[in-house]
Protein backbone atom coordinates (compact mmCIF):
# COMPACT_ATOMS: atom_id res chain seq x y z
CA UNK A 1 0.00 0.00 0.00
CA UNK A 2 1.48 2.94 -0.65
CA UNK A 3 0.97 6.36 0.98
CA UNK A 4 -1.47 7.62 -1.37
CA UNK A 5 -3.88 5.18 -0.25
CA UNK A 6 -3.80 5.47 3.48
CA UNK A 7 -6.67 5.56 5.65
CA UNK A 8 -8.98 8.19 5.28
CA UNK A 9 -8.43 9.81 8.74
CA UNK A 10 -4.78 10.50 7.62
CA UNK A 11 -5.39 14.17 8.52
CA UNK A 12 -6.16 13.47 12.07
CA UNK A 13 -4.11 14.72 15.03
CA UNK A 14 -0.58 14.59 15.37
CA UNK A 15 0.30 12.88 18.07
CA UNK A 16 3.75 13.40 18.89
CA UNK A 17 6.19 11.47 21.54
CA UNK A 18 9.77 11.46 21.82
CA UNK A 19 12.50 8.43 22.32
CA UNK A 20 16.40 8.10 22.65
CA UNK A 21 16.47 6.79 19.13
CA UNK A 22 13.77 6.05 15.84
CA UNK A 23 14.90 2.93 13.84
CA UNK A 24 13.44 3.34 10.14
CA UNK A 25 12.68 -0.33 8.81
CA UNK A 26 11.95 -3.40 11.03
CA UNK A 27 14.29 -5.52 8.47
CA UNK A 28 17.51 -7.13 9.56
CA UNK A 29 19.58 -4.32 10.12
CA UNK A 30 16.68 -2.40 11.88
CA UNK A 31 15.57 -5.19 14.60
CA UNK A 32 19.20 -6.37 14.85
CA UNK A 33 19.91 -2.90 15.73
CA UNK A 34 17.29 -1.99 18.18
CA UNK A 35 17.45 -5.31 19.82
CA UNK A 36 21.19 -4.60 20.87
CA UNK A 37 20.27 -0.34 21.46
CA UNK A 38 17.80 -1.93 23.65
CA UNK A 39 20.29 -4.53 25.72
CA UNK A 40 22.48 -1.39 26.06
CA UNK A 41 19.65 0.50 28.24
CA UNK A 42 18.68 2.85 24.81
CA UNK A 43 14.63 3.57 24.33
CA UNK A 44 14.27 2.68 20.93
CA UNK A 45 11.11 3.07 18.38
CA UNK A 46 11.44 0.63 15.46
CA UNK A 47 8.63 1.55 12.97
CA UNK A 48 8.04 -1.20 10.46
CA UNK A 49 5.42 -0.45 7.54
CA UNK A 50 4.57 -3.90 6.72
CA UNK A 51 1.71 -5.70 9.01
CA UNK A 52 3.94 -8.74 10.09
CA UNK A 53 6.98 -9.75 8.45
CA UNK A 54 5.50 -12.45 5.98
CA UNK A 55 6.17 -11.04 2.41
CA UNK A 56 7.84 -11.60 -0.56
CA UNK A 57 10.45 -13.47 -0.94
CA UNK A 58 13.65 -11.73 0.39
CA UNK A 59 16.81 -14.04 1.16
CA UNK A 60 17.12 -17.04 3.24
CA UNK A 61 20.78 -17.03 4.18
CA UNK A 62 22.04 -16.54 7.54
CA UNK A 63 25.63 -16.64 7.47
CA UNK A 64 28.51 -18.01 9.88
CA UNK A 65 29.39 -14.45 11.35
CA UNK A 66 25.39 -14.30 12.19
CA UNK A 67 25.09 -17.61 14.00
CA UNK A 68 27.89 -16.68 16.25
CA UNK A 69 26.68 -13.13 17.15
CA UNK A 70 23.12 -15.29 18.14
CA UNK A 71 25.57 -17.57 20.25
CA UNK A 72 27.47 -14.13 21.87
CA UNK A 73 23.63 -12.73 22.20
CA UNK A 74 23.20 -16.07 24.44
CA UNK A 75 19.86 -17.16 21.79
CA UNK A 76 22.49 -19.46 19.72
CA UNK A 77 20.17 -22.73 21.04
CA UNK A 78 17.01 -20.88 20.24
CA UNK A 79 18.06 -20.18 16.99
CA UNK A 80 19.31 -23.74 16.18
CA UNK A 81 15.66 -24.97 17.26
CA UNK A 82 14.25 -23.05 14.52
CA UNK A 83 13.40 -25.01 10.72
CA UNK A 84 16.55 -25.04 8.70
CA UNK A 85 18.85 -26.44 6.25
CA UNK A 86 22.48 -26.22 6.19
CA UNK A 87 24.55 -25.15 3.50
CA UNK A 88 27.99 -26.59 3.51
CA UNK A 89 29.20 -25.57 0.27
CA UNK A 90 29.15 -24.07 -2.84
CA UNK A 91 29.67 -25.37 -5.99
CA UNK A 92 29.93 -24.44 -10.24
CA UNK A 93 28.68 -27.16 -12.95
CA UNK A 94 32.00 -27.45 -15.20
CA UNK A 95 29.42 -28.58 -18.05
CA UNK A 96 30.74 -32.33 -18.26
CA UNK A 97 28.49 -33.41 -15.53
CA UNK A 98 31.60 -32.90 -13.04
CA UNK A 99 31.47 -30.11 -10.53
CA UNK A 100 33.88 -28.00 -8.85
CA UNK A 101 33.52 -26.09 -5.42
CA UNK A 102 34.19 -23.07 -5.13
CA UNK A 103 33.32 -21.63 -1.64
CA UNK A 104 33.41 -24.56 0.84
CA UNK A 105 32.01 -24.10 4.27
CA UNK A 106 33.32 -27.03 5.74
CA UNK A 107 37.08 -25.08 5.66
CA UNK A 108 36.09 -22.68 8.49
CA UNK A 109 36.55 -23.10 11.80
CA UNK A 110 33.84 -25.10 13.52
CA UNK A 111 31.10 -25.16 14.58
CA UNK A 112 30.71 -22.07 12.57
CA UNK A 113 31.61 -23.68 8.67
CA UNK A 114 27.73 -23.60 7.59
CA UNK A 115 25.34 -21.11 6.63
CA UNK A 116 21.85 -21.63 7.69
CA UNK A 117 18.75 -21.57 5.28
CA UNK A 118 15.94 -20.17 6.94
CA UNK A 119 12.96 -18.05 5.45
CA UNK A 120 13.43 -13.90 6.32
CA UNK A 121 10.22 -13.83 8.26
CA UNK A 122 11.24 -16.65 10.65
CA UNK A 123 14.62 -14.92 11.26
CA UNK A 124 12.81 -11.57 11.77
CA UNK A 125 9.93 -12.77 13.98
CA UNK A 126 12.55 -14.71 16.24
CA UNK A 127 14.81 -11.24 16.48
CA UNK A 128 11.61 -9.92 18.10
CA UNK A 129 10.94 -12.10 20.16
CA UNK A 130 14.41 -11.66 21.59
CA UNK A 131 14.25 -7.79 21.09
CA UNK A 132 10.37 -7.58 23.36
CA UNK A 133 11.40 -8.07 27.23
CA UNK A 134 13.59 -5.52 27.05
CA UNK A 135 12.16 -2.60 28.70
CA UNK A 136 13.79 0.05 26.14
CA UNK A 137 12.83 -1.85 22.82
CA UNK A 138 9.57 -0.73 21.02
CA UNK A 139 7.85 -2.23 17.38
CA UNK A 140 5.13 -0.11 15.36
CA UNK A 141 4.04 -2.50 12.88
CA UNK A 142 1.73 -0.59 9.90
CA UNK A 143 3.84 2.36 10.58
CA UNK A 144 5.13 3.51 7.36
CA UNK A 145 7.20 6.79 7.76
CA UNK A 146 6.00 9.48 5.83
CA UNK A 147 8.31 12.51 5.87
CA UNK A 148 11.77 13.56 8.16
CA UNK A 149 12.09 16.12 10.38
CA UNK A 150 14.46 18.74 10.30
CA UNK A 151 15.34 21.30 12.12
CA UNK A 152 18.45 24.35 11.13
CA UNK A 153 19.82 21.23 9.44
CA UNK A 154 19.45 18.64 11.57
CA UNK A 155 16.93 15.56 11.49
CA UNK A 156 14.98 15.43 14.66
CA UNK A 157 12.58 12.88 13.72
CA UNK A 158 10.14 11.38 11.62
CA UNK A 159 6.44 11.65 10.89
CA UNK A 160 4.72 8.31 10.41
CA UNK A 161 1.31 6.89 9.30
CA UNK A 162 -0.60 3.87 11.04
CA UNK A 163 -1.70 2.42 8.43
CA UNK A 164 -4.13 0.80 10.12
CA UNK A 165 -6.09 3.68 11.74
CA UNK A 166 -4.75 6.60 9.41
CA UNK A 167 -3.86 8.34 12.27
CA UNK A 168 -0.45 10.95 11.84
CA UNK A 169 2.15 10.85 14.52
CA UNK A 170 5.22 11.89 15.28
CA UNK A 171 8.60 10.81 16.86
CA UNK A 172 11.48 12.53 17.65
CA UNK A 173 15.18 11.57 18.88
CA UNK A 174 18.65 12.81 18.87
CA UNK A 175 19.01 10.06 16.23
CA UNK A 176 16.87 8.56 13.54
CA UNK A 177 18.85 5.89 12.04
CA UNK A 178 17.55 4.67 8.14
CA UNK A 179 17.69 0.92 7.56
CA UNK A 180 14.81 1.32 5.04
CA UNK A 181 16.16 -0.91 2.42
CA UNK A 182 17.45 -0.23 -1.17
CA UNK A 183 14.77 1.93 -1.61
CA UNK A 184 15.29 4.13 1.36
CA UNK A 185 12.55 7.14 1.57
CA UNK A 186 14.89 8.55 4.23
CA UNK A 187 17.92 8.62 2.22
CA UNK A 188 15.69 10.16 -1.07
CA UNK A 189 14.27 12.81 1.84
CA UNK A 190 17.61 13.39 3.18
CA UNK A 191 18.99 14.24 -0.33
CA UNK A 192 21.70 11.08 -0.36
CA UNK A 193 22.08 9.85 -3.78
CA UNK A 194 24.03 6.45 -4.17
CA UNK A 195 26.88 5.81 -6.47
CA UNK A 196 25.43 3.10 -8.88
CA UNK A 197 27.40 0.29 -10.29
CA UNK A 198 26.57 -1.26 -13.65
CA UNK A 199 24.59 -4.93 -12.79
CA UNK A 200 24.81 -7.26 -15.92
CA UNK A 201 21.93 -9.23 -15.43
CA UNK A 202 18.44 -9.40 -13.36
CA UNK A 203 16.62 -11.62 -11.46
CA UNK A 204 12.95 -13.44 -11.80
CA UNK A 205 11.98 -15.11 -8.96
CA UNK A 206 9.39 -17.81 -8.57
CA UNK A 207 8.26 -21.20 -6.86
CA UNK A 208 7.95 -24.53 -7.99
CA UNK A 209 6.39 -27.49 -5.75
CA UNK A 210 8.83 -29.98 -3.86
CA UNK A 211 7.05 -33.26 -3.48
CA UNK A 212 7.84 -35.54 -0.11
CA UNK A 213 10.83 -37.41 -0.26
CA UNK A 214 12.98 -35.17 -2.54
CA UNK A 215 16.25 -34.76 -1.01
CA UNK A 216 18.09 -31.40 0.84
CA UNK A 217 20.23 -29.79 -0.42
CA UNK A 218 23.43 -29.61 1.63
CA UNK A 219 24.96 -27.36 -1.72
CA UNK A 220 24.31 -24.82 -3.77
CA UNK A 221 24.64 -25.03 -7.12
CA UNK A 222 23.56 -22.71 -10.49
CA UNK A 223 22.60 -24.30 -13.65
CA UNK A 224 24.36 -22.48 -16.80
CA UNK A 225 22.03 -22.73 -19.87
CA UNK A 226 22.58 -20.57 -23.60
CA UNK A 227 22.28 -16.94 -22.00
CA UNK A 228 20.93 -17.51 -19.12
CA UNK A 229 21.24 -19.19 -15.26
CA UNK A 230 19.37 -20.73 -13.04
CA UNK A 231 19.50 -21.27 -9.04
CA UNK A 232 16.80 -23.38 -7.01
CA UNK A 233 16.73 -22.95 -2.73
CA UNK A 234 14.99 -25.70 -1.50
CA UNK A 235 11.78 -24.61 1.09
CA UNK A 236 10.25 -26.97 3.32
CA UNK A 237 7.10 -27.67 0.54
CA UNK A 238 8.26 -26.31 -2.52
CA UNK A 239 11.92 -24.79 -4.53
CA UNK A 240 12.41 -21.46 -4.81
CA UNK A 241 13.95 -20.22 -7.80
CA UNK A 242 16.16 -17.49 -9.20
CA UNK A 243 16.24 -17.27 -13.05
CA UNK A 244 19.22 -15.15 -13.92
CA UNK A 245 19.01 -13.52 -17.62
CA UNK A 246 20.12 -10.05 -19.10
CA UNK A 247 19.35 -6.96 -17.21
CA UNK A 248 16.64 -5.14 -18.96
CA UNK A 249 14.95 -8.47 -20.09
CA UNK A 250 11.87 -8.07 -18.41
CA UNK A 251 9.55 -7.13 -21.18
CA UNK A 252 11.13 -9.76 -23.57
CA UNK A 253 10.50 -12.15 -21.46
CA UNK A 254 6.75 -11.42 -20.31
CA UNK A 255 6.31 -10.89 -24.19
CA UNK A 256 6.97 -14.21 -25.18
CA UNK A 257 4.76 -15.76 -22.71
CA UNK A 258 4.30 -18.05 -19.80
CA UNK A 259 4.56 -21.25 -22.22
CA UNK A 260 7.61 -19.96 -23.10
CA UNK A 261 9.06 -19.61 -19.85
CA UNK A 262 8.10 -22.94 -18.88
CA UNK A 263 10.14 -24.28 -21.67
CA UNK A 264 12.97 -22.49 -21.06
CA UNK A 265 12.97 -23.92 -17.14
CA UNK A 266 12.37 -27.52 -18.21
CA UNK A 267 15.01 -26.98 -20.83
CA UNK A 268 17.37 -25.67 -17.82
CA UNK A 269 16.23 -28.60 -15.35
CA UNK A 270 14.47 -31.61 -16.85
CA UNK A 271 13.91 -32.74 -13.32
CA UNK A 272 11.25 -30.21 -12.49
CA UNK A 273 9.69 -30.43 -16.24
CA UNK A 274 7.09 -32.51 -14.49
CA UNK A 275 5.91 -29.26 -12.45
CA UNK A 276 6.69 -26.67 -14.22
CA UNK A 277 2.79 -26.54 -15.30
CA UNK A 278 2.19 -24.80 -11.81
CA UNK A 279 3.88 -21.67 -12.93
CA UNK A 280 -0.43 -20.67 -13.53
CA UNK A 281 0.93 -17.37 -15.33
CA UNK A 282 3.69 -14.41 -15.56
CA UNK A 283 2.08 -12.59 -12.99
CA UNK A 284 3.70 -15.62 -10.71
CA UNK A 285 7.51 -14.91 -11.70
CA UNK A 286 8.53 -11.22 -10.46
CA UNK A 287 11.39 -9.83 -11.26
CA UNK A 288 14.24 -8.60 -9.19
CA UNK A 289 16.25 -5.08 -10.18
CA UNK A 290 19.34 -6.06 -9.24
CA UNK A 291 20.89 -3.18 -8.29
CA UNK A 292 24.31 -2.29 -6.92
CA UNK A 293 25.26 0.69 -4.93
CA UNK A 294 26.02 2.74 -1.98
CA UNK A 295 26.47 6.02 -0.42
CA UNK A 296 29.73 7.92 -0.45
CA UNK A 297 28.47 9.85 3.14
CA UNK A 298 26.22 7.39 5.26
CA UNK A 299 25.22 10.02 7.85
CA UNK A 300 24.20 13.44 8.38
CA UNK A 301 23.36 15.14 11.99
CA UNK A 302 20.81 13.68 13.26
CA UNK A 303 20.56 10.64 10.94
CA UNK A 304 22.59 7.47 9.68
CA UNK A 305 21.70 5.00 7.09
CA UNK A 306 22.70 1.45 7.22
CA UNK A 307 22.17 -1.71 5.59
CA UNK A 308 20.55 -1.88 1.92
CA UNK A 309 19.61 1.88 2.49
CA UNK A 310 23.04 2.42 2.53
CA UNK A 311 24.21 0.19 0.25
CA UNK A 312 22.22 -2.54 -2.24
CA UNK A 313 24.13 -5.54 -2.89
CA UNK A 314 23.96 -7.75 -5.98
CA UNK A 315 23.05 -11.21 -5.08
CA UNK A 316 26.32 -12.72 -5.73
CA UNK A 317 27.20 -14.79 -2.59
CA UNK A 318 23.92 -14.07 -0.95
CA UNK A 319 25.71 -11.06 1.88
CA UNK A 320 22.81 -8.54 1.74
CA UNK A 321 21.50 -9.71 4.72
CA UNK A 322 24.45 -10.58 7.15
CA UNK A 323 26.17 -7.36 5.91
CA UNK A 324 22.67 -5.55 6.73
CA UNK A 325 22.81 -7.24 10.33
CA UNK A 326 27.28 -6.72 10.91
CA UNK A 327 26.06 -2.96 10.16
CA UNK A 328 23.78 -3.07 12.92
CA UNK A 329 26.35 -4.12 15.56
CA UNK A 330 28.55 -2.15 14.73
CA UNK A 331 26.01 0.94 14.98
CA UNK A 332 24.89 -0.53 18.14
CA UNK A 333 27.74 -0.77 19.96
CA UNK A 334 29.34 2.65 18.99
CA UNK A 335 26.22 4.06 20.07
CA UNK A 336 24.36 2.72 22.52
CA UNK A 337 26.54 4.46 25.21
CA UNK A 338 26.29 8.59 23.86
CA UNK A 339 22.35 7.30 23.10
CA UNK A 340 21.80 6.55 26.35
CA UNK A 341 23.43 9.90 27.78
CA UNK A 342 22.00 11.70 25.06
CA UNK A 343 25.56 12.77 23.36
CA UNK A 344 25.80 11.57 20.16
CA UNK A 345 27.60 13.53 17.55
CA UNK A 346 28.43 13.15 14.19
CA UNK A 347 31.61 11.83 14.96
CA UNK A 348 30.18 9.08 16.13
CA UNK A 349 28.47 8.58 12.75
CA UNK A 350 31.40 9.30 11.25
CA UNK A 351 33.03 6.40 13.02
CA UNK A 352 30.07 4.04 12.19
CA UNK A 353 30.57 4.54 8.82
CA UNK A 354 34.37 4.21 9.30
CA UNK A 355 33.78 0.63 10.15
CA UNK A 356 31.63 -0.91 7.60
CA UNK A 357 32.71 0.84 4.83
CA UNK A 358 35.68 -0.67 3.75
CA UNK A 359 33.64 -4.50 3.85
CA UNK A 360 31.38 -3.22 2.10
CA UNK A 361 33.46 -2.12 -0.62
CA UNK A 362 35.63 -5.43 -0.77
CA UNK A 363 32.43 -7.27 -1.25
CA UNK A 364 31.11 -4.88 -3.44
CA UNK A 365 34.65 -5.36 -5.51
CA UNK A 366 34.42 -9.35 -4.96
CA UNK A 367 30.81 -9.00 -6.33
CA UNK A 368 32.13 -6.62 -9.69
CA UNK A 369 34.66 -9.33 -10.37
CA UNK A 370 32.21 -12.79 -10.34
CA UNK A 371 29.70 -10.79 -12.47
CA UNK A 372 32.62 -9.82 -14.70
CA UNK A 373 33.96 -13.02 -14.39
CA UNK A 374 30.80 -15.50 -14.08
CA UNK A 375 27.38 -13.70 -14.60
CA UNK A 376 28.17 -11.38 -17.11
CA UNK A 377 29.55 -13.51 -20.25
CA UNK A 378 27.11 -16.32 -18.90
CA UNK A 379 23.71 -13.95 -19.46
CA UNK A 380 25.35 -12.79 -22.81
CA UNK A 381 25.70 -16.24 -23.49
CA UNK A 382 29.26 -15.98 -24.12
CA UNK A 383 30.06 -18.72 -21.47
CA UNK A 384 28.62 -20.85 -19.59
CA UNK A 385 29.92 -21.23 -16.61
CA UNK A 386 33.68 -20.19 -14.52
CA UNK A 387 36.62 -18.78 -16.85
CA UNK A 388 39.33 -21.60 -16.79
CA UNK A 389 41.75 -19.91 -14.39
CA UNK A 390 39.13 -20.23 -11.54
CA UNK A 391 38.29 -24.14 -12.37
CA UNK A 392 42.11 -24.77 -12.08
CA UNK A 393 42.39 -22.61 -8.92
CA UNK A 394 39.85 -24.82 -7.60
CA UNK A 395 40.55 -27.89 -8.69
CA UNK A 396 44.64 -28.04 -7.84
CA UNK A 397 44.43 -25.89 -5.24
CA UNK A 398 42.02 -27.51 -2.66
CA UNK A 399 42.88 -24.83 -0.45
CA UNK A 400 41.78 -21.94 -2.67
CA UNK A 401 37.76 -22.34 -1.83
CA UNK A 402 38.08 -21.34 1.78
CA UNK A 403 38.88 -18.02 0.94
CA UNK A 404 35.54 -17.46 -0.78
CA UNK A 405 34.04 -19.04 2.39
CA UNK A 406 35.15 -17.10 4.57
CA UNK A 407 34.28 -14.16 2.09
CA UNK A 408 30.80 -15.18 2.50
CA UNK A 409 30.48 -17.01 5.46
CA UNK A 410 32.12 -14.76 7.76
CA UNK A 411 32.47 -10.93 5.75
CA UNK A 412 35.98 -9.09 5.78
CA UNK A 413 34.94 -7.81 9.29
CA UNK A 414 32.99 -10.08 10.91
CA UNK A 415 31.10 -7.93 14.19
CA UNK A 416 30.82 -9.43 17.55
CA UNK A 417 28.60 -8.61 20.10
CA UNK A 418 29.48 -5.83 22.24
CA UNK A 419 29.37 -6.78 26.27
CA UNK A 420 26.50 -5.07 27.28
CA UNK A 421 24.63 -7.25 24.80
CA UNK A 422 26.05 -10.35 26.03
CA UNK A 423 24.09 -13.10 27.96
CA UNK A 424 25.38 -16.86 28.80
CA UNK A 425 23.22 -19.50 26.94
CA UNK A 426 23.94 -22.73 25.46
CA UNK A 427 25.40 -22.67 21.71
CA UNK A 428 23.07 -25.11 19.60
CA UNK A 429 24.33 -25.48 16.33
CA UNK A 430 24.93 -28.89 16.38
CA UNK A 431 21.47 -29.82 16.80
CA UNK A 432 19.28 -28.30 14.09
CA UNK A 433 15.52 -27.58 14.59
CA UNK A 434 13.35 -30.31 12.30
CA UNK A 435 9.82 -29.82 11.74
CA UNK A 436 6.86 -32.44 10.84
CA UNK A 437 5.58 -31.81 7.30
CA UNK A 438 2.35 -30.40 9.01
CA UNK A 439 4.22 -28.07 10.52
CA UNK A 440 6.17 -27.00 7.55
CA UNK A 441 2.73 -27.32 4.88
CA UNK A 442 1.19 -24.75 7.48
CA UNK A 443 4.32 -22.39 7.52
CA UNK A 444 4.31 -22.53 3.82
CA UNK A 445 0.81 -22.10 3.69
CA UNK A 446 1.26 -18.71 5.98
CA UNK A 447 4.23 -17.33 3.99
CA UNK A 448 1.72 -18.06 0.98
CA UNK A 449 -0.84 -16.20 2.19
CA UNK A 450 1.29 -13.28 3.45
CA UNK A 451 2.73 -12.58 -0.08
CA UNK A 452 -0.78 -12.82 -1.35
CA UNK A 453 -1.34 -10.35 0.94
CA UNK A 454 1.14 -8.06 -0.09
CA UNK A 455 0.87 -8.43 -3.79
CA UNK A 456 -2.84 -7.48 -3.03
CA UNK A 457 -1.58 -4.46 -1.66
C1 LIG B 1 14.20 -11.37 -4.05
C2 LIG B 1 15.34 -11.12 -3.13
C3 LIG B 1 16.16 -12.17 -2.75
C4 LIG B 1 17.23 -11.95 -1.88
N1 LIG B 1 18.02 -13.01 -1.50
C5 LIG B 1 18.98 -12.82 -0.55
C6 LIG B 1 19.72 -13.92 -0.01
O1 LIG B 1 19.50 -15.09 -0.36
N2 LIG B 1 20.65 -13.66 0.93
C7 LIG B 1 20.91 -12.38 1.36
O2 LIG B 1 21.78 -12.19 2.23
N3 LIG B 1 20.22 -11.34 0.88
C8 LIG B 1 19.26 -11.52 -0.05
N4 LIG B 1 18.54 -10.45 -0.51
C9 LIG B 1 18.89 -9.12 -0.03
C10 LIG B 1 18.38 -8.92 1.38
O3 LIG B 1 16.99 -9.12 1.43
C11 LIG B 1 18.74 -7.51 1.84
O4 LIG B 1 20.10 -7.25 1.60
C12 LIG B 1 18.47 -7.35 3.33
O5 LIG B 1 17.14 -7.70 3.64
C13 LIG B 1 18.77 -5.93 3.75
O6 LIG B 1 18.31 -5.71 5.05
P1 LIG B 1 17.86 -4.27 5.52
O7 LIG B 1 17.41 -4.45 6.92
O8 LIG B 1 18.94 -3.30 5.24
O9 LIG B 1 16.67 -3.85 4.57
P2 LIG B 1 15.29 -4.60 4.24
O10 LIG B 1 15.37 -6.03 4.56
O11 LIG B 1 14.95 -4.21 2.86
O12 LIG B 1 14.28 -3.96 5.26
C14 LIG B 1 13.77 -2.68 5.09
C15 LIG B 1 12.48 -2.59 5.86
O13 LIG B 1 12.04 -1.24 5.89
C16 LIG B 1 10.65 -1.21 5.71
N5 LIG B 1 10.31 0.12 5.17
C17 LIG B 1 10.63 0.62 3.95
N6 LIG B 1 10.18 1.88 3.85
C18 LIG B 1 9.57 2.18 5.02
C19 LIG B 1 8.89 3.33 5.52
N7 LIG B 1 8.74 4.44 4.77
N8 LIG B 1 8.38 3.29 6.77
C20 LIG B 1 8.51 2.18 7.54
N9 LIG B 1 9.11 1.05 7.10
C21 LIG B 1 9.65 1.07 5.88
C22 LIG B 1 10.37 -2.34 4.74
O14 LIG B 1 9.03 -2.76 4.82
C23 LIG B 1 11.35 -3.39 5.23
O15 LIG B 1 10.79 -4.25 6.19
C24 LIG B 1 17.48 -10.65 -1.39
C25 LIG B 1 16.66 -9.59 -1.77
C26 LIG B 1 15.59 -9.82 -2.62
C27 LIG B 1 14.70 -8.66 -3.00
Amino acid sequence: MSTDSLPSNADAAVITESRDCIVVGGGPAGVMLALILARGGVRVTVLEKHRDFLRDFRGDTVHASTIRLMDELGFGDAFAALPQDRLANFELPLGDGRTVTLADFGRLRPPYDYIAMIPQWDLLDFLVDQATPEPGFDIRMQAEVTRLLEEDGAVTGVEYVDRATGARHRLTAPLTVASDGRGSLVREQAGLVPKEFAVPFDTWWFRLPRFEGERQHSSLMPVFGKGEIMLSLVRNTFFQIAYFREKGADAQLRAEGIERFRQRVAGMRPDLADRVDTIASMDEVHLLDVKLNRLRRWYRPGLLLIGDAAHAMSPAGGVGINLAVQDAVAAATRLAAPLKAGTVTERDLAAVQRRRYPPTVIIQAVQRVLQAAIFGPAVQGKRSGPPAVMIALARHVPAFSALPARLIALGPRPEHAPSFARRPGRTGHRTPGESTRDERSMRDERAAAGERAAAAG
